[in-house]
Order: structure tokens, then sequence, then C-alpha cells
């Protein structure tokens, strides 16, 4: 019987919102690149590479967690390894999870930080590289442009104005990581220029620290959308949930990596169903699928049997995130074909 829900959750046409190009790049890939580049690595056996590559368990220490992506990150070495790490993330997730809506997302001072790459051809390659795929494959998608809190806010403006002036290449902007240690409110001339350019913007917030953080997200930074927010489920009052269903701002939840990061106590405590039945518009996904060792399936099965998500509410997440994807009007319509959503 389980088994038969395992494949039939496999088998269900699916849509991905929040996905990290960065955290996309598989151990095979890894120990294929590198040796290709003549990179170091802390060892090139596969079976070794995926204990300090992988996280399996809730996490250790924040410095284990970055030298994961720190050893992700540094294969993105040239144009071509560019080419075949998004063409992989593209393949996997339709081959694998039967993903039809994808919105990518990297952030390009981290991912080509220390490359001798230029930015703007590092982004014609990963969006030709899925506009290639989207005419060979039944899948569509969109680029999302990260601006990196912990860079600076030097670091995040350059990204809001690169990701403006190649409008045309990206669908949105993600603001990211430390939300600590650089509030929202620092980002507010920020998102006001990308509301200016008609750029829509969704928040990494409340993924670790207080609900206080998500009011001030929503407050200074009007976001159409709200990764993992699930500090906002801690209000006491129900105020930060209450403005994010009234600001119809979507919500991104990823469980397995809040679990993984300790965002949630356990995986049965996590708030999407708590979302869902207040009336939030609230979608399920994977984050960084090889680095947590997680994919949609996982996180659909997870929604299943850790959270007692009926099929029905597995279709209403589907749902919104068809309704709350950055994608142009008409890669929308043929998602929504395509996830039988019509
Ligand atoms: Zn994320």
């Amino acid at each position: 019987m389980k088994k038969e829900i395992h494949e039939h959750i496999r088998a269900m046409p699916k849509a991905e919102l929040h996905r990290h190009l960065e955290g996309c790049v598989s151990v095979p890939a890894i120990i294929r690149l590198a040796r290709k580049h003549r990179l170091p690595l802390p060892t090139f056996d596969e079976k070794e590479l995926e204990k300090t590559a992988k996280l399996h368990a809730p996490m250790a220490s924040l410095p284990a967690v970055l030298k994961m992506f720190a050893i992700a990150q540094s294969v993105f070495v040239s144009y071509e390894a560019l080419e075949e790490i998004t063409f992989e993330a593209l393949d996997r997730a339709s081959r694998l999870e039967n993903i039809k809506l994808l919105e990518l997302r990297y952030s390009p001072d981290f991912m080509l930080g220390g490359k001798d790459l230029d930015w703007k051809k590092a982004l014609e390659v990963i969006a030709g590289t899925l506009k290639k795929f989207e005419r060979s494959r039944d899948l569509v998608g969109g680029i999302i442009l990260i601006g990196s809190r912990s860079y600076g806010l030097d670091s995040v403006l350059k990204t809001a104005d690169f990701a403006l002036e190649n409008k045309k290449l990206v669908i949105g902007f993600d603001l990211a990581d430390d939300e600590t240690a650089y509030p929202s409110r620092l980002y507010a001339g920020a998102a006001k220029k990308l509301r200016e350019g008609k750029i829509p913007l969704t928040v990494h917030s409340g993924e670790e620290g207080s609900y206080e953080q998500v009011i001030e997200t929503v407050e200074t930074l009007s976001p159409r959308r709200i990764g993992h927010g699930v500090k906002a489920a801690e209000d006491p009052s129900g105020l930060a949930i209450k403005m994010i269903k009234e600001g119809g701002i979507t919500v991104e939840a990823n469980p397995w990596s809040n679990y993984l990061t300790n965002s949630v106590p356990s995986l049965e405590k996590h708030p999407l169903k708590k979302f869902l039945d207040a009336g939030l518009k609230v979608c399920i996904g994977a984050d960084d699928p090889e680095i947590l060792d997680t994919d949609l399936n996982k996180e659909y099965r997870l929604a299943v049997e850790k959270l007692g998500f009926s099929e029905g509410e597995i279709r209403r997440t589907l749902e919104f995130a068809l309704e709350g994807s950055f994608l142009e009007k008409d890669k929308k319509q043929q998602a929504a074909k395509a996830l039988a959503l019509t």
C-alpha cells in the first residue's frame, strides 16, 4: 500500500517555486566537474563525498552546512559547467519528479564569487539552457535572481540592478540568507526599485529567528511571496499569519529543509497544515534537493505521512503554486494543462 502511494505521488505532475540551483549539483556531477577542471575536493570517492557534501540528519553545525555549499559552489567554474549543472537540474526534476513548472533561483554573487565568469554571460547560459529544455520537454520554467543578505547591502543592490537590466531573462527576485543579522528593513529601497521595475519579489523570511521578522518583511518589503515563513506560526497573537493572508502572499514551504536546519522541532510540528487551514496560499518546495537529500516526491510524501495531507490538499498546494508563480501568462496556461488544473 505504502509503495502504491509512493508511486502515485511520484507520478503526480508537480510545480516547484523554491529551488536553488546551487543546491542542485549531484555528488557524481561534483566529482565529474572537479576532475574535468582539476579542482581540489576533500575526496573523489562518491560515498565518502556524500558524507561531507550532503546533509542527512538535522544540522550538527552551521559551518558544516556552509562547507557543503562551498563544495557545490566550487564547481561552477566555467560556462560549460553552468550549462551542465542547469541541464541536470532540469532533467532530474522532469524525469524523476515529474515537475511541470519549475522556478530556479541562484545568487550571482555567491555562485560566481571568486570565478572568472561574467554575470551576464552566466545568466544567458542558464536561461538559454532552460529555454532549450522547454522546447524539447514538457516543462516550463523561469529564473529568479537572489540577493544574498550576508554579502551586504551593496551586493543586494548590485544584484537588483542586474535583474532590472536583464528583465527579459529573469522572472523575479529573492532576498535570501541571514535575516537576523541583516533585517528586511535594510532592503526596503531595493524592494521599491524592483517593484517600480515590475520585478516580483519573494523573500526568505521566518526561516530562523522570530515571527517578528516575518511581520517586518511584510511591512517593509511587501513581497508577493515568502520563502519558509515557519516562524509566523509561532506568533501567539496570530498577527503574522493574518498579515500574510491579508497581503495575499504565497508561502513557499520547504518541510524537509526546515527539519534539517532545526527551524522546526520535528517534521510533525511543521506548520504547513496550519498555514493551509488558516487560509494561507501555501505551496511545497525542496529548497536544495541535492545538498538536503530531498526532492518533491519526498516532500509530498512527508506532507501525506507526517502532516496528514489528503490528495485534495496536495492539489490545493499545486493550485497555489500555479497562482503564485512569477512565470508569464502563456507559460502558466501551459503549466495548468500539464498539472491538470484547468
Ligand atoms: Zn531557500
